[in-house]
């Protein structure tokens, strides 16, 4: 493990609002520690609503020149924000292991799909185009001019510190909108790096503010309540997603919402055995399991129910668990005791109403944050560690019968983001992808986030979608433009 001290210009201890490094009102900062061994990392400001109000204000008077500007300087900007989150790819993905501890490999792949999103939102900001409709009456012409919403407040999670903040960032740049960010309070650093390069990009002051705080809700209250803000962006659990939306409704302020899920990862009896348990590593234990679309249940055809479990515990016993500097691990740690308990009880309820343990099933000997990565068999569809987010390595197997019975346990949920399932047979590929309730489906593998595609989930798991040419459209309000053209006398 590497444990030399680590300095960089991009570790930041105040937050950017127009341009300028600003503390708290009150004065007050709040802690960054490493969940790896609890060390402190920084410091940053615990920012109040009086910051929350002036960070509003910056981006409000910032919107009224960067709606205006040429998109074709909104996209150079973001390219030159791009070039400058490549260059120091390095020094972001460590400081995102230090505050979210998962291993560095993952952490330098979700800086570069971070960046995929300011590269893509800068080629979309010159493709927004309106419309002209032929018109219903020879008098008359009909324009559609495609306009940002105005000011945008995006709140984002601790699990994927860079990649959650430029999905939303980029895109209402790109489209002319200004953002104040409120990043979780475990992983503000990445967002400070972030933003920091953005300044020396040469984007405008306000036109993208970041405030850190530990008061989340009286930020919620204020996006909510002040009516500069003309769109929320959030990305976390379905629990403060809905409360936003429900508080939203007062001043009709238009709200993205990407909530939890409970991805279903199906194996039939046809699959190819090896590819399935590849793609199983990837999208369970990703982030130990910490990511919205991870595996949350194994459904597997009782045929090969018992292969797939021992095959998948080899496999899954060869992980290494350690801190996310070490250059070998595969397994960092949770992100917090709060995430420990959870899973510490999850598991201990499903196995004392029957399943058994495979591999691991405990804290890890390391102790602090570290979990076992953890195979379950003998699960039932009542238990609450298949109908709640686990959030945690560990892998629980449900058997099913008929392709009829897995698509009927894969829908049983009111999650709808992300479903897997492996299958050769090409009929089955339709029947299944089409009967899958869900907004994201992955065929035979394990990973399916890409900048190209549209992200976001159904039911519970949200509204919108971000990433793609979709991804920028929320971002913007159509107006209808109705011209009377009078004869020529
Ligand atoms: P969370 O508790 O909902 O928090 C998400 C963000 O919302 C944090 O910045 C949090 O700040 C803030 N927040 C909490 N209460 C708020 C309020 N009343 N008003 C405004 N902001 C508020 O979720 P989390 O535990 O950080 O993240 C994990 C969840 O995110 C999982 O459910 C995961 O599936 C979901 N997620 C979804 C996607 C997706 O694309 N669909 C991607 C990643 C994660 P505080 O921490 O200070 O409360």
């Amino acid at each position: 493990m590497s444990s030399e001290p680590f300095s960089s210009d991009l570790l930041k201890s105040r937050c950017l609002v127009h341009g300028q490094w600003a503390c708290s009102v009150t004065g007050k900062t709040f802690s960054v520690n490493n969940p790896a061994d609890g060390s402190l990392i920084g410091t940053v400001p615990d920012m109040v609503e009086d910051d929350f109000s002036d960070a509003l204000d910056s981006s409000k008077e910032a919107f009224y020149y960067w709606k205006s500007s040429l998109a074709s300087d909104r996209s150079a900007a973001l390219k030159a924000w791009h070039a400058a989150i490549i260059a120091n790819q390095d020094a972001l993905a460590r400081i995102l292991t230090l505050e979210q501890g998962k291993p560095l490999r993952e952490s330098r792949a979700e800086i570069r799909y971070a960046a995929s999103f300011v590269e893509w939102y800068a080629e979309e900001a010159k493709r927004l185009n309106g419309e002209i409709i032929p018109p219903h009456q020879s008098s008359k012409r009909v324009l559609v001019l495609r306009q940002p919403v105005g000011v945008v407040a995006a709140i984002t999670p601790w699990n994927f510190p860079a990649a959650m903040i430029t999905r939303k960032v980029a895109p209402a740049l790109a489209a002319g909108c200004t953002v104040v960010c409120k990043p979780a309070p475990q992983t503000p650093l990445t967002a400070l790096a972030l933003v920091e390069l953005a300044n020396r990009s040469g984007i405008p002051p306000g036109v993208f503010n970041v405030v850190t705080t530990t008061d989340a809700e009286t930020f919620g209250r204020l996006v909510t309540e002040n009516s500069l803000v003309s769109k929320i962006s959030f990305t976390g659990s379905t629990a403060i997603g809905k409360k936003l939306m429900a508080a939203c409704a007062q001043n009709v302020t238009r709200i993205s919402l990407e909530l939890g899920g409970n991805a279903p990862f199906i194996v039939f009896d046809d699959a190819d055995v090896d590819s399935a348990i590849e793609g199983a590593l990837l999208s369970k234990f990703r982030n130990a399991g910490q990511t919205c679309v991870c595996t949350n249940r194994f459904l597997v055809h009782r045929r090969i129910s018992q292969e797939f479990a021992s095959r998948l515990s080899l496999a899954v016993s060869n992980l290494k668990v350690g801190s996310g500097l070490d250059v070998n691990t595969d397994i960092g740690p949770l992100i917090d005791e709060n995430a420990l308990n959870k899973v510490e009880t999850l598991l201990s309820e499903a196995r004392s109403s029957g399943a058994s343990v495979v591999c691991g099933g405990s804290r890890h000997s390391m102790g602090g944050n570290f979990f076992q990565p953890t195979v379950l068999a003998g699960v039932k569809p009542n238990m609450r560690i298949v109908q709640e987010e686990i959030f945690g390595p560990v892998a629980p197997i449900l058997e099913f019968a008929s392709e009829q019975e897995a698509i009927y346990m894969a829908n049983s949920t009111r999650s709808g983001l992300a479903a897997y399932f492996y299958t050769r047979d090409f009929d089955r590929f339709w029947r299944v992808s089409e009967a899958l309730e869900y907004g994201i489906v992955g065929h035979n593998t394990g990973l399916i986030s890409t900048e190209i595609a549209p992200f976001g989930g159904v039911k519970e798991s949200g509204l919108g979608r971000e990433g793609s040419h979709h991804g920028i459209l929320d971002y913007t309000e159509l107006k209808y433009i109705c011209a009377e053209v009078k004869r020529e006398e």
